[in-house]
Order: C-alpha cells, then sequence, then structure tokens
C-alpha cells in the first residue's frame, strides 16, 4: 500500500500545523514510533532565513517532534548537511537551531565519522554517509515542497541526498552528468536508506528556478505517506507535471523502489492542482540506450550532449557579493573571480547548477530564470 495522506494547512500557526502534521501521519499510517530513536532529515540545502521558502519551516519540524513525543518516541534527532558546511555546522539562520534548543532535540553532525556504502544502480559507485543512520531505529525524510532547476522537482527522495556530509555531494554530478543518471544514484540511495516515513512542508512551498533562487508560492498543503516516491508523486501531480516526466520518479518506479499512490485518503492529489504553478521547462526525455548505457562507454559525446541540451549558468556582477561560494561548490573548478564578476569557463563547466542552488545573492541565471 502506498496511500498519500494530503491535508490542508493555511499557514504556519503552530497549532494549526500540529493538528494538520497529525492528522496526515494518522491517515497515512505512520509506523509506531514508541520507544524508538527517530532521526529527522529535513531539507536544510542552504541554511537561509525561513521566509526564503529553501528549507523546511520550523513549525513543521516542531509539529513532528511535538507528534513523536506524544507517541513515545525514546529520542529525537535532527539532521542535514549542506553541500558547503563543515564539521560543527549548526542551522541558524533558518531556526533549526532555535528548535533543537526549545524542543530538546540534538543537531547531530553528519561529517562525523561517515561510513562509505556502495549505492545500488550506479555500477558499484561509493559514497560516504552520514554515521547516524546505523544507530536510529526510523528515519524520517522531512522535504520541503520545490521545484529544481535540474531535476524539475524535488522531495522526499533528493532530500536522503543530504546524508551524503557536506562537499562530497557536487563531485556526483560530474560523476553522473545527465538527469537520468542522477536519477540513479537518488534512486540507490533511496534503496540504500529508505526512509521509514515521509511528510512534507507544501505550506508556502517554491516555484520557478528552484531549489534556493525560486519564488514563494503559497499551496496551504501537509503531505505524508510511507513511500517516499509515492509522496514526490502526489507533488508532482499538484505542481501539475506528468509525474512519469520526473527523471527520479520515472527511475523509481523502474527499479520498483515505490509506486504510484494506491489512494489519497484525505485529499485527492488529482483536485488539487495548481494550473498556474511555475514549473521548470522539461526538455525532451531521452531514449534508454542515450540516458544510461551511452555514458559509460561514450563519456565524450554525453559530456557534449549535455553541453548542447542545456545553457551554462550566467553570473550577474551587479547583485553579486564576491562571496566565492559558487567558486568553492563547482566540482570542475570551472570559476574564478575577476574584479567584481565571477567568470565562467564554459567548455569545463558540466551544467550542474550547484552554484545556482548556493548562491545566496540571486546573481546566477540558469536558463533566463533570474528572481529579483
Ligand atoms: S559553473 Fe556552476 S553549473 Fe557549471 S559546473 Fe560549476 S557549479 Fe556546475
Ligand atoms: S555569484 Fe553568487 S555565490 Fe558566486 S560569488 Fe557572487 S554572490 Fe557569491
Amino acid at each position: 500500500m502506498s496511500s498519500v495522506a494530503i491535508v490542508r494547512c493555511e499557514n504556519y500557526d503552530q497549532k494549526k500545523v500540529d493538528i494538520a502534521v497529525e492528522q496526515a501521519c494518522l491517515a497515512a499510517n505512520m509506523p509506531s514510533v514508541a520507544g524508538k530513536r527517530v532521526l529527522l532529515k529535513p531539507n536544510v540545502l542552504s541554511d537561509a532565513k525561513e521566509d526564503r521558502c529553501i528549507t523546511t519551516n520550523t513549525a513543521v519540524v516542531r509539529a513532528v517532534i511535538h507528534l513523536l513525543k506524544k507517541q513515545g518516541a525514546k529520542e529525537i534527532l535532527l539532521g542535514d548537511s549542506p553541500g558547503l558546511q563543515g564539521p560543527s555546522f549548526v542551522p541558524k539562520a533558518c531556526g533549526l537551531d532555535r528548535v533543537c534548543k526549545d524542543e530538546g532535540v540534538k543537531w547531530v553532525d553528519f561529517t562525523q565519522n561517515p561510513k562509505t556504502k556502495s549505492v545500488p544502480y550506479t555500477r558499484s559507485k561509493s559514497l560516504p554517509f552520514a554515521s547516524i543512520l546505523e544507530e536510529v531505529d526510523l528515519l524520517f525524510s522531512l522535504p520541503k515542497l520545490k521545484t529544481h532547476q535540474l531535476m524539475y522537482s524535488t522531495g522526499a527522495v533528493k532530500n536522503l541526498f543530504g546524508l551524503v556530509p557536506g562537499l562530497y555531494k557536487s563531485p556526483c554530478h560530474v560523476l553522473f552528468p545527465t538527469r537520468e543518471l542522477f536519477a540513479s544514484l537518488m534512486v540507490g540511495i533511496l534503496s540504500l536508506v529508505k526512509p521509514s516515513f515521509s511528510i512534507m512542508d507544501g505550506i508556502i512551498g517554491m516555484e520557478g528556478p528552484g531549489p534556493a533562487n525560486g519564488k514563494p508560492r503559497h499551496m496551504g498543503l501537509i503531505l505524508a505517506a510511507e513511500d517516499a516516491l509515492s509522496l514526490d508523486y502526489a507533488q508532482a501531480v499538484v505542481m501539475g507535471y506528468d509525474p512519469l516526466t520526473i527523471p527520479i520518479i520515472a527511475e523509481g518506479l523502474r527499479r520498483e523502489e515505490g509506486s504510484v499512490p494506491s489512494s489519497y485518503p484525505v485529499l485527492d492529489a488529482n483536485t488539487l492542482v495548481v494550473e498556474n504553478f511555475q514549473r521548470i521547462a522539461q526538455q525532451k526525455q531521452t531514449s534508454f540506450f542515450h540516458a544510461l548505457i551511452a555514458p559509460f562507454f561514450l563519456s565524450r559525446y554525453i559530456r557534449w550532449r549535455v553541453k548542447r541540451e542545456r545553457k551554462a549558468p550566467v553570473f550577474l556582477t551587479e547583485p553579486c557579493i564576491q562571496c566565492r561560494k559558487c567558486i568553492e561548490i563547482c566540482p570542475v573548478h570551472a570559476l574564478h573571480l575577476e574584479g567584481k564578476s565571477i567568470i565562467i569557463d564554459e567548455k569545463v563547466c558540466v551544467r550542474c547548477y550547484c552554484c545556482h542552488e548556493i548562491c545566496p545573492a540571486h546573481a546566477i541565471e540558469v536558463d533566463g530564470h533570474h528572481q529579483e
């Protein structure tokens, strides 16, 4: 069974969010947490103020903590590891540090002694994962409803990528350059660290050039499911996508790592489609051969094809604050600072858009998207 519970919640008033989260979790058959150690994995892509809607809202995280305490969880832990953050990172700007202090919940540092694991569906590629995964009974994925410039939309499945500590993530874009290959990595991670339950903050999501530079979009929803892929399927429906055109969903279904939602016990996603939601323009899907087989034999060809299909980001000098975060995160060292301008070597750039995700100043345009 892969039912997805979708519940209305119009704003982040804590009492309302507590009620909505509880209703959604119970309707989606949340597993018993009594006596268990539970790791909550919110989306802290970059530690920005929560009104930018990049991170899972603190009211939703608090509501999950309240419910888990009510249901007798032995210990609740909270953690994530954004791309540029090293050891001792705590998410202060987005308010999760405050949540930990108020609720007596421990923030976990994923960079401490990560354990290397071979990821399924990736031809035995290995990645380090947060060691805390081996010490908890349950993992809850707490994503934010968001668009994603590269993968079109992300949710409970891609949120698991944060279990790979900090800067180990960006080189994955070089190893998995196409959307389809990157989706196979995400589904491999799902297979390895399947969450016990997922709860999505869809009260105010993000549309346009997400996951960091889009616009907040009021959706008024909390979504919950046992099957992370089903949850993402429902999110895609609400956003107005054909879910089967979202690479992670298509790959997850093909690998049988999740299902199409079998039921909607509260609200039906098909009745909640936001017609004017600003989606990421989708490119024609590539054939199975070109997407998954050719790259292993024709790496030069596939790099050429990626560059032809995706435009390199454009760097705007005026809003740039010269923080150098884009330079630090670029997996192929395609960027440098000249005076007050970031200069890109387009021949080297692999179009992963990590720079766009990390830029705090809206100084990077991708496919003509730029938010003032
Ligand atoms: S310049 Fe940006 S898009 Fe290009 S490879 Fe570097 S981080 Fe990725
Ligand atoms: S483009 Fe963005 S990330 Fe790069 S230096 Fe300028 S402000 Fe920082």
